[in-house]
Parts: structure tokens; C-alpha cells; sequence
């Protein structure tokens, strides 16, 4: 049995909707999922109104990924099976899809000021009602009138940190993620901590209480990926994975399905607290 553990959809900068990931992941015979929108439930909460959430055949894991206020550093937490209705979690998401929202009003402006016309309003009819709007969305509306080839060359070119059109979003610290996620029943895992590129910064992260490495990630060479599978063993961490599927052309894996790992690992995480399947 295969699982997928971090997956976006047009919730946030996903191409795919909640529904057709859902839909896909039967097809390609994954037994476990979780939806790990940047910053938001939406792709959660649309699921269980459609009652995909009590469906048999395929189990789909509450998750979340948030980014990390730590300078110098891009930091990702997931958090995995906690109860999304939590009042707690909605208002610290409500205020930060706000300030995302600014920011890429502000990111649009800096746009024109460069010359790259862009109409806002066009960003949010490309991000197909996401509700976490991001630097990809932005991408999209660029491509689309024919600035740019792809991502890469938008990111590169003008959206990447230390780019001109870049502006930072607001971000919780590490710590409060923390506390967050376990408030509302859920599991702290350390995402890609291969992308850190500093594994002091990893370790902190440890001591600050993340009980999970995301040790499978298609970022990860194999020196990652077996450095970070002993990290779990030695501090007695959850071992997770995922493909990080946005569905997005170029961007490795381009299908759900190419990218998984073994469904042991879904059920430990699903087993290590309480369940919030729906
Ligand atoms: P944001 O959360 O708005 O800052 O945007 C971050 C998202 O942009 C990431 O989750 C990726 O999906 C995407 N992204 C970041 N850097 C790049 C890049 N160099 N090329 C393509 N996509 C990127
Ligand atoms: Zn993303
Ligand atoms: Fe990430
Ligand atoms: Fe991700």
C-alpha cells in the first residue's frame, strides 16, 4: 500500500482541485493522502462537505504546511491529522491569508512599477478561488501574458528572495507553529529538511519539539534522505514523506502517484494521536 503525505491543491498554489487529487489518488491506487495546503483547511473542509472524506478506499489525513519566521533560513512545518474546525487554527489562518492577500497586492504593484502589467484581479481569477494566495498565482498571470517562458524564469527573474518583486509573508514562529498544531490535536513535522541547508538549524527544530522528519521528498538526494532516516531513529521521530505535488508542468513529480511512500508511515502518524479523519 502507498501513501502521499504532502500534497497541494487549488487551495493554495495547487493546479489541481481538492476533488480531482482525490479522484486521482483512487486511480492511481494510493491508499493514504494528506493535503497539505500552504496556510490553509479550505481543501479540507471542501472535501468533507462533498462527503469525500467518509469515502472507503482511500484515506485522506487532515494537513497543513506552514512557513517558518526564521531569518536567513526558509523553514516549512507540516502538521498532520488535527481537528481543521478548531477555532484556534481559523482565526490564526483567517489573519494570515489576510496578510497574503496584502502582500500580493503589494507584489502586483511592484510588478507594475517594473514594467510587468499585471491587473490583480487577473491573479486571482488564474488562483481559481485559492484561498491562500501565493508567489505562484502571481507566476501564472506573468506567463500568461507573456513575460516569462515558465516558473522558473518568473522566480529567477523577479519573484525569488532578494528579487525585485519579492516581499516577505507574514509567518508564525517556529515555536508557535508548534504549539499550535499540538493545541489542536495534531502532529509537528519538519518538512524537506533537506532545503534548510543547515542541519544545526534542523536540529533546534528538533529540541523545540517537531515530532516527525519528513525524511522522503523528492528534493532529496540520497545522502538527505539516509542522514535524515537515522535523525529520526536516534531522537525517536515520526518518519514521513511526500511528493509536494503542486501539478504544475515541469515541476518534478508531475503526477500523483510517481513520488510515494509506504502506507505504514501514514498509519503511524495517523495512529500516534487521537484521529480527526472527519
Ligand atoms: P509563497 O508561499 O507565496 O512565498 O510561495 C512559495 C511557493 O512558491 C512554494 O511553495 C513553491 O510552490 C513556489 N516556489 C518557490 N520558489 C520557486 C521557484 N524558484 N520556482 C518555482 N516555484 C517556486
Ligand atoms: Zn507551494
Ligand atoms: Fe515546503
Ligand atoms: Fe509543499
Amino acid at each position: 500500500m502507498k501513501a502521499d503525505l504532502h500534497i497541494h491543491t487549488t487551495a493554495s498554489d495547487g493546479t489541481m482541485s481538492p476533488q480531482e487529487v482525490v479522484c486521482c489518488a483512487r486511480e492511481v491506487g494510493l491508499s493514504h493522502i494528506a493535503i497539505t495546503d500552504h496556510d490553509t483547511v479550505n481543501g479540507l473542509l471542501a472535501l468533507r462537505e462533498m462527503g469525500e472524506l467518509e469515502k472507503k478506499g482511500l484515506i485522506i489525513i487532515p494537513g497543513i504546511e506552514f512557513s517558518a519566521d526564521l531569518p536567513g533560513y526558509e523553514v516549512h512545518i507540516l502538521g498532520y491529522n488535527f481537528d481543521y474546525s478548531h477555532p484556534a487554527l481559523r482565526e490564526r489562518l483567517r489573519e494570515i491569508t489576510a496578510d497574503r492577500d496584502k502582500r500580493a497586492r503589494q507584489m502586483v504593484d511592484k510588478m507594475t512599477e517594473l514594467g510587468y502589467h499585471v491587473a490583480f484581479d487577473r491573479v486571482i481569477e488564474l488562483a481559481k478561488g485559492a484561498d491562500s494566495i501565493g508567489r505562484p498565482h502571481i507566476a501564472r498571470a506573468l506567463i500568461e501574458k507573456g513575460y516569462f517562458k515558465n516558473y522558473h524564469e518568473v522566480f529567477q527573474c523577479l519573484l525569488d528572495k532578494g528579487k525585485p518583486a519579492y516581499i516577505p509573508h507574514y509567518r508564525m514562529s517556529p515555536d508557535e507553529i508548534i504549539q499550535l498544531v499540538e493545541r489542536i490535536g495534531g502532529v509537528p513535522v519538519l518538512a524537506h529538511p533537506g532545503l534548510i541547508g543547515n542541519d544545526d538549524i534542523v536540529n533546534m527544530l528538533i529540541q523545540k519539539g517537531v515530532q516527525g522528519l519528513e525524511v522522503y521528498h523528492p528534493k532529496h538526494d540520497i545522502g538527505d534522505t539516509s542522514r535524515y532516516l537515522r535523525l529520526a531513529r536516534q531522537y525517536h521521530l515520526l518518519i514521513s514523506g511526500g511528493s509536494d505535488f503542486h501539478g504544475i508542468s515541469g515541476r518534478y513529480p508531475e503526477n500523483l502517484g510517481v513520488f510515494t511512500v509506504s502506507a505504514e508511515l501514514a498509519v503511524n502518524i495517523c495512529y500516534n494521536k487521537m484521529n480527526y479523519f472527519t
